[in-house]
């Protein structure tokens, strides 16, 4: 990794930004070549990549990995699949049929159960969350809860690199049944209109930031005439995995440009900046998008999951906290890792999630306390684990949904059975004092602790 320079100073000169160079499944050998990766690793990778996406760019590999704890490092795993992820028995199945040159179609069929038993799309996306206008279901749209739609332009599904953990995997691997994608905007705006207790509108993918400064304004601009939205949130991570995005990029000045329109408009543009370890924020690169972001006069919240092998200690999370503030950053959610992909590699239990997130939250200044978590953003809602309560044997979870389907759950506290071992609401069994609404919202027989519908199939 080279070294890093320190946050630049506003007018500071910047270096002019490389060519954006994205590196796949096909890349592997160079990679393993130029950086010394283990064969094996190489080809487990390849496995690996030909059922979920692989994708790392120039700019992870040169500034943000640490090639000498490869394979520990956090950005390593970040980025880089590794054994473990799928199953002995799905890895070998996978391996034997690249070895023996598989076509297309014989490849898809191997590797299409593997991914359906991956969960391809928690919580109820497909089922429970798509909207519906005069002409069906709109495919590029979820409605989960009252105030906010989240928008998939069709452009902006990709990223600039993907991350192991990812729960929008279903989103890259080719599959159009599998995926959220919008074409244009139109048919948003024309449902807004039907739709006015929703305020605010969350652009997300993949990466709305991989779209073009043209595409930007298409899919942006149009949001301006409806009255009702008042807050644009774009869902990137950008600043960690192509910062150049925001500063030396061909359309930089264009897409800051129109951050300035927006916001001119009257609108809150919020930049929900998805940063999971303080070494992507250390690249004097990263801040520097960040100032020229906030000059813009759009605000930015940090969030990322909680994830095993990548950023499961507290002191993680206090840098990373820490970090957000002084770069202007307000510290959002910490996430629990979602029950998709390769969720068993990286499942941090929620007891363990709790003693994080209270530790490195207790060392934290007044203004980054501002964070919420653990949280799970799962079928019912966005469910809280606000802390323990009591000792020994009679140990509860304090728990609370801070959004939910039924607005009516928000804000009410409510108990379950601690266990060391669970890492999913549905592992959890409630205080029999319940309310019936509330424990109407989870399973009726909790799942066995520690085996998620994931884990359960991966192994
Ligand atoms: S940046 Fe977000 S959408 Fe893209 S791979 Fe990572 S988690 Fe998935």
């Amino acid at each position: 990794m080279r070294a890093t320079a320190p946050f630049l100073a506003p007018g500071d000169d910047v270096e002019p930004s490389p060519r954006y160079q994205a590196h796949g499944p096909r890349q592997l050998d160079g990679i393993a070549r130029r950086f010394g990766l283990d064969r094996d690793l190489a080809d487990t990778i390849r496995a690996f990549s030909a059922v979920l996406p692989f994708r790392v760019n120039e700019y992870v590999l040169t500034e943000l990995i640490d090639w000498d704890r490869v394979p520990d490092d956090p950005l390593f795993q970040l980025v880089f699949p590794q054994p473990g992820m799928l199953s002995d028995d799905d890895e070998r199945v996978v391996r034997a049929a690249l070895e023996r040159g598989a076509g297309k179609r014989e490849l898809e069929a191997v590797v299409a159960p593997i991914r359906a038993r991956l969960n391809p799309h928690p919580a109820g996306q497909t089922d429970l969350n798509v909207p519906f206008d005069l002409d069906g279901p709109v495919r590029g749209l979820q409605h989960k809860y009252d105030q906010t739609v989240l928008y998939f332009p069709a452009q902006g599904q990709t990223c600039h690199a993907y991350c192991t953990y990812c729960f929008r995997w279903a989103q890259f691997v080719g599959d159009p049944d599998l995926k959220f994608a919008a074409p244009g905007v139109d048919r948003l705006v024309a449902w807004l209109g039907e739709h006015p207790e929703v305020s605010d509108v969350l652009v997300t993918g993949g990466d709305p930031m991989i779209m073009s400064g043209d595409n930007l304004r298409r899919h942006l601009l149009p949001l301006l005439d409806v009255p009702t939205v008042r807050t644009i949130r774009i869902g990137t991570k950008a600043v960690a995995y192509w910062p150049q995005r925001f500063v030396g990029d061909a359309d930089a000045a264009d897409t800051l440009a129109l951050f300035e329109r927006i916001v001119a408009s009257g609108r809150t543009l919020a930049v929900m900046a998805h940063v999971s370890h303080p070494r992507e924020l250390e690249p004097a690169v990263a801040g520097e998008a960040l100032r020229r972001i906030r000059a813009t006069g759009a605000v930015l919240y940090g969030q990322a999951p909680l994830v095993g092998r990548v950023n499961d200690d507290a002191d993680t999370w206090h840098r990373l906290w820490t970090a957000e503030l002084a770069a202007g950053i307000t510290p959002y959610y910490l996430f629990v890792t979602r029950d998709t992909g390769p969720r068993d590699y990286f499942e941090v239990p929620l007891a363990r999630a709790v003693e994080i997130f209270t530790d490195a939250y207790r060392r934290l200044p007044g203004l980054a306390r501002t964070v919420r978590g653990p949280v799970m953003s799962a079928t019912p809602g966005k469910i809280l684990v606000d802390g323990v309560e009591g000792e020994g044997d009679a140990r509860a979870f304090s728990l609370r949904f801070v959004q939910a389907r039924d607005p009516g759950l928000v804000g009410r506290p409510f108990r379950a059975r601690w266990t060391p071992h669970a890492s999913w609401y549905t592992h959890l069994e409630l205080d029999p004092a319940t309310p019936p609404d509330i424990a109407a919202a989870f399973p009726a027989t909790p799942l066995a602790e520690g085996r998620s519908p994931v884990a359960a199939a991966v192994r």
